[in-house]
C-alpha cells in the first residue's frame, strides 16, 4: 500500500453569502455556473489522479462553500470519477461540509448512499437572534432537525461547527449552547472564536455590536474544553473536540504535515515537498481548466528548515504536541532552545512534559500564537 494523501474538492458555491465569511465562495451561482465548474474540477480531477497511482486515498473532503448547494448530479459526477481513477483506501473517510439551511431529510439519504460516510454540518449557534445576524440561511430548528435527518439516513459520523466570541452572547448562554448540542450526540464538534475578517459586513458594522471581550472570550473557551471533555470528548486540537476514534482525519493531515491534495479555487495542496494554491477566482479558475490556462496562485518548494519550524507551529496546537527526538529525527534541529521556552511556560501552567512530549495546556492554548511566536525565535538563536 502507498503513502497515504488526502483529498480536498473546494465547491465555491453558497445559497448566500454569510456575514462574516472571508473563505472563496461566491452567493447564488446559476445552474449554468455549476455545470460547467463540474466540468472543470472533473477535468482537473482526472489529470491529477495518474499521480496518485503509487498512493493511497484514505480521506477525501467536500469542502466550501457549502457542497450540496452544487447539487446531486454534479456531486455524484465527481465522486464517480474519484472511486473510478483514484486508489481509494477501503474504510476511506469521506466528509461532506453541509449547511442546516440547505439540506432536507430526502437529500442527506441520497448524500449518504452517494458515499459520503462523514457530515460536516455548520451550525454556529443556537440562538435565532445571532444566527439572523450573522447572515446564516437557517434556524436553531432547521440545525437540529438537519442533525437528526443525517443520523436518521444513515451518518454515524457527524462533526458539529460552533463559533464563540458572538456579538451580545454571555458564557451562560455558550454553556447552554454546548449542553444542547451535547445532548444531540455529534461525534465531533469544532469551536472557533468569532473572527472579525477585513471587509466582511459584520467589519464593516462592528461598531453596532457588542462583543465578547478577550477575558469573556477566554472563558468561554475554558468553558467549552471543560464541558466537552466532561461529556467524553478528547480535546485533539486547539478547536476541535472529538468522541475516541472520531477525529477529522483528514484534518489531522494538514496539522501533522501529511500529504495532500486540494483541487478547486484557492484551494491549497502539501505533496512532494512542494505547497502550492490554485487561483482564488471561480472564472479564472473555470476558464484555465477548460482553456488550457494557468490556474496556479503560487507554488513553493518548502526546505527542511521551514518544515521545521511548521512541525513546531502545527503540532503545538494538536494535544499531541512536540517531541524533541521526533523533531531531531525528522529534521536534525536542535531542540534544546525549544525546550527551554516550554519548561518555562510550564512553570506557569500553560504546558506540560509528558513523556517525551511537549504540550500546551488549555490555558496555553489560549495564548498559543505567543507561545509559539516564542518558541520560534528561540529556535532561530540556537543554543
Ligand atoms: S455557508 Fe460557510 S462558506 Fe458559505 S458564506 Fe457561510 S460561512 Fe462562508
Amino acid at each position: 500500500m502507498g503513502q497515504a494523501v488526502g483529498l480536498y474538492l473546494h465547491i465555491p458555491f453558497c445559497q448566500k453569502k454569510c456575514d462574516y465569511c472571508d473563505f472563496y465562495s461566491v452567493p447564488g451561482g446559476d445552474e449554468r455556473a455549476k455545470q460547467t465548474y463540474t466540468k472543470a474540477l472533473a477535468a482537473h480531477l482526472t489529470e491529477t489522479a495518474p499521480a496518485l497511482t503509487r498512493h493511497t486515498v484514505d480521506t477525501v473532503y467536500f469542502g466550501g462553500g457549502t457542497p450540496p448547494v452544487l447539487g446531486l448530479g454534479p456531486l455524484h459526477t465527481l465522486m464517480d470519477i474519484i472511486r473510478r481513477r483514484f486508489p481509494l483506501a477501503a474504510g476511506a473517510e469521506i466528509t461532506l461540509e453541509a449547511n442546516p439551511g440547505v439540506v432536507d431529510d430526502k437529500l442527506l439519504k441520497k448524500l449518504r448512499r452517494e458515499g459520503f460516510n462523514r457530515l460536516s454540518l455548520g451550525v454556529q449557534s443556537l440562538e435565532d437572534d445571532t444566527l439572523a445576524l450573522l447572515g446564516r440561511v437557517h434556524n436553531a430548528r432547521q440545525a437540529q432537525s438537519a442533525f437528526e435527518g443525517a443520523r436518521a439516513a444513515g451518518f454515524d459520523n457527524i462533526g458539529v461547527d460552533l463559533l464563540y466570541g458572538l456579538p451580545g452572547q454571555t458564557v451562560e448562554e455558550w454553556r447552554a449552547t454546548l449542553r444542547e448540542i451535547v445532548a444531540w450526540g455529534p461525534e465531533h464538534i469544532s469551536c472557533y472564536g468569532l473572527k472579525l475578517e477585513e471587509g466582511t459586513p459584520l467589519w464593516r458594522d462592528r461598531a453596532d455590536y457588542a462583543f465578547p471581550d478577550d477575558d469573556a472570550q477566554a472563558d468561554q473557551y475554558l468553558a467549552a474544553v471543560s464541558i466537552l471533555e466532561e461529556n467524553g470528548y478528547l480535546h485533539y486540537e486547539i478547536s476541535n473536540f472529538a468522541r475516541p476514534g472520531r477525529v477529522s482525519r483528514h484534518n489531522l493531515k494538514y496539522w501533522t504535515l501529511a500529504p495532500y491534495i486540494g483541487l478547486g479555487p484557492s484551494a491549497c495542496s502539501d505533496f512532494g515537498g512542494r505547497r502550492w494554491s490554485y487561483v482564488r477566482d471561480l472564472e479564472a479558475y473555470v476558464g484555465g481548466m477548460l482553456g488550457d490556462g494557468d490556474v496556479l496562485h503560487e507554488m513553493e518548494e518548502l526546505p527542511p528548515e521551514a518544515r521545521a519550524a511548521e512541525y513546531l507551529m502545527l503540532r503545538l496546537r494538536t494535544a499531541d504536541g512536540v517531541s524533541g527526538n521526533e523533531y531531531v529525527r525528522l529534521y536534525k534541529g536542535n531542540f534544546e532552545p525549544v525546550e527551554r521556552v516550554l519548561e518555562a511556560r510550564a512553570a506557569h501552567g500553560f504546558a506540560r512534559s509528558e513523556g517525551n512530549r511537549w504540550r500546551l495546556t488549555p490555558k496555553g492554548f489560549l495564548v498559543s500564537n505567543r507561545i509559539i511566536a516564542d518558541v520560534l525565535e528561540a529556535r532561530t538563536e540556537g543554543p
